[in-house]
């Protein structure tokens, strides 16, 4: 695994410790690589009404559009101590399909067995929903 992989989740763990989860008690954090080199943050808000919660994925990629960036994203690292491989949620892999550079991006994972595994977005959201060109 290059460094760069291993600095993202290491930003992704340190993070997930600013999670905000009452209610499941499941932190999670991530960590998006953009082409501009830029890296954004994200852990997860939990919300007494479940539904309005929101994912670190998502808070991470919306981070980095409030912070006005402009590329694509090339990678991005998610961590959870409490599963061994934390997979996004299906909203987070649409999300990642809006943003990404394209299909082949990676996704660095690492969970509570310190595991790291390094999968592609089209591996695991094959068919996402785009607009035509
Ligand atoms: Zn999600």
């Amino acid at each position: 695994m290059t460094d760069i992989y291993e600095k993202l989740l290491s930003k992704a763990k340190e993070i997930s410790k600013n999670a905000y989860c009452p209610y499941s008690n499941f932190p999670v954090g991530a960590c998006v690589l953009y082409e501009s080199g830029n890296e954004y943050l994200g852990c997860n808000v939990e919300n007494a009404s479940y539904g309005l919660s929101i994912c670190a994925e998502r808070n991470a990629m919306s981070s980095a559009i409030s912070a006005g960036e402009k590329t694509k994203i090339k990678a991005i690292a998610i961590y959870s101590p409490k599963q061994k491989m934390c997979l996004p949620c299906g909203a987070c892999r649409q999300w990642l399909c809006e943003f990404a550079v394209d299909e082949n991006i990676q996704i660095i994972l690492e969970g509570k067995d310190e595991k790291i595994s390094i999968l592609k977005l089209k591996d695991i959201f094959p068919y996402g929903f785009k607009f035509d060109e």
